[in-house]
């Protein structure tokens, strides 16, 4: 109880102080998929949607939570990342521990994002860790400016559109999760997206026709496709976004 208060509060303050403002150029309506940890079903039938569709998404792992089960899913294997990186799909940064950022110190930060770095590097050299994301989506005043300036950006799962001037060091994304959405809230973000102009970003975990409460069917994603698809929409990385916004 006291940890999630502490949640509330790391996230309500990293929310108003910190912040790596950037505004949007005038109309950039695109959208980025994006699966956390991540479960195998996300590299698997959920990096095929993306394919299918003409997109790419952006996978936040964590080092220790490769090739092993959790109370879910699978994790994805060191071939599957491999795969993954080699058609254009991104791979980006959690804590290698997945421990929340409101409970590292900046020494224990610093050992987590390097180790989870040269974690990557040892699968794949050429994998670099440009973004990350929250574990928990629970963001930290203290932890944000040093990961401003180990990172382009960062994001947490904070609902909306990122629009105007977006914050680099706190990136809104709304639920690709079955337990939390449904095709008509999809759908609402999609027409904000193209009302403002803005950047929408989805995040999920498990790919799969009986998924986890945190993760979604491939009915739902394929409805999230079509959506970007409708309103022209493109579907980019984060890596890809960030340029394509001048980041
Ligand atoms: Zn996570």
């Amino acid at each position: 109880m006291w940890s999630a208060l502490q949640g509330r509060v790391n996230n309500r303050l990293a929310r108003h102080f910190r912040a790596a403002p950037h505004r949007l150029p005038v109309h950039v309506p695109m959208v980025s998929f994006t699966f956390d940890d991540a479960p195998d079903s996300a590299a698997g039938e959920g990096a095929e949607l993306l394919e299918q569709h003409g997109g790419r998404g952006t996978y936040y792992l964590a080092g220790s939570l490769i090739d092993r089960p959790s109370d879910h899913w699978h994790g994805l294997s060191n071939d599957a990342i491999v795969r993954l990186h080699r058609v254009g799909h991104e791979i980006a940064c959690h804590t290698f521990s997945h421990q929340s950022s409101a409970t590292l110190g900046e020494a224990a930060m610093a050992r987590e994002i390097e180790r989870n770095r040269s974690h990557f590097r040892g699968i794949d050299a050429s994998i670099t860790l440009e973004n990350f994301a929250y574990p928990y989506g629970i963001a930290s005043v203290w932890r944000k400016p040093q990961l401003a300036k180990a990172f382009r950006s960062a994001r947490g799962i904070l609902p909306g559109v990122n629009s105007g001037v977006i914050d680099l060091q706190f990136l809104r994304a709304s639920p690709l999760v079955d337990c939390e959405i449904d095709k008509a809230g999809i759908d609402r973000y999609f027409d904000e997206a193209v009302a403002s102009g803005g950047w929408l970003i989805l995040y999920g975990h498990d790919v799969t026709t009986r998924p986890s409460p945190y993760g979604c069917t491939p009915h739902l994603m394929r409805h999230a496709l079509e959506a970007a698809g409708k309103r022209n929409m493109p579907i980019v990385t984060v890596a890809e976004a960030l340029r394509r916004i001048g980041a």
